[in-house]
């Protein structure tokens, strides 16, 4: 059961040689989703073997040009790929006339649809939902209106101990029934408890991406517990004014929001073309949260399964 980040493209605003623009790939149980298309987006898709026909939905964080000028490209490929997959689109309502640009113009041939669900909330929202996992969408504090995106595993069906099936000669209608949490009372009186009986296969995960933000004192709480968090890291200390003045992060900032989440692990990325070695931004973040890690362009984080013992 794969839950895991690749970074396809780690630059923030100006052109880089050596990195592309914003774009990520969730992989949640073999279910694709892009978060931001920078341009060249499907360039590195073609890179690191990812299929523009396997992705479900394209979840734009903000309408600046490096988080989603890669978007015409990539449709257009999946309209000669031949798709016939419905699109999902998430994205700020001030996408809208964009798609509606791109309908206009560019969508001859195209044999799918695309679902466009318009963000416009003020709090964490369930945007999307599947059977196993779903998507939520929460306000980031940026120039122009900008959302992240949490991706959370849903509690897992509990399963039964399975030496207490023989050990207390369960039925199947007992079976059944603490399978669904509710405890039994037999007719001689004895009490069989669901949480004694039952466990949960797997802790669920989760996965937040923040996109270009500064910090802000509701995030911490809305990204708390996440197994792994990505936060634009676009500055240094020596450019904290800078990043206050342009709605940004430093990297230390993105470092002590970890902290104060208790995450499991930190990915940093969008880095600024003015810091040629990253490690100054890794070293100024770890000072605050040693569980931080450099994304780089074609780097893939997983998020390991925590399953939780039979016995
Ligand atoms: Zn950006
Ligand atoms: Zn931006």
């Amino acid at each position: 059961m794969e839950f895991k980040l690749t970074t396809l493209g780690t630059a923030s605003a100006l052109p880089n040689p050596k990195r592309y623009s914003s774009a990520h790939v969730i992989n949640i149980r073999g279910h694709l989703f892009l978060i931001d298309c920078g341009e060249g987006c499907q360039v590195q898709m073609c890179r690191h073997g990812i299929s523009p026909v396997k992705i479900e939905g394209i979840l734009i964080s903000h309408i600046h040009g490096d988080h989603m000028f890669g978007i015409f490209g990539l449709i257009s490929t999946m309209t000669l790929l031949g798709r016939t997959a419905p699109l999902t689109i998430v994205a700020p309502e001030s996408f809208r006339p964009i798609l509606n640009f791109y309908n206009e113009h560019f969508a001859e041939g195209m044999k799918f649809v695309i679902s466009y669900l318009p963000l416009s909330n003020k709090e964490p929202a369930t945007v999307l939902s599947y059977r196993s996992f779903y998507i939520e969408s929460f306000p980031l504090v940026h120039k122009i209106e900008t959302y992240g995106y949490i991706f959370r595993e849903k509690v897992p069906a509990s399963n039964i101990r399975k030496k207490k099936i023989e050990k207390h000669n369960l039925s199947l209608a007992e079976i059944a029934q603490l399978k669904k949490g509710c405890d039994v009372l037999r007719e001689d009186g004895e009490l069989l408890e669901a949480k004694n009986f039952t466990y949960t296969p797997y802790e669920p995960r989760s996965f937040a991406y923040c996109s270009d933000t500064m910090p802000f004192p509701e995030l911490t709480e809305w990204i708390k517990g996440v197994d792994l968090l990505y936060h634009e890291a676009t500055f240094g200390d020596d450019k904290e004014a800078k990043a206050i003045e342009f709605f940004h992060s430093t990297a230390r900032q993105a470092a002590v929001d970890a902290r104060k989440a208790k995450v499991g692990k930190l990915v940093l990325g969008h880095y600024s073309t003015r810091y040629p070695d990253l490690h100054v931004l890794l070293s100024q973040a770890r000072e605050e949260f040693s569980e931080t890690f450099l994304s780089d362009d074609g780097l893939t984080f997983d998020i390991p399964l925590k399953k939780h013992s039979k016995d």
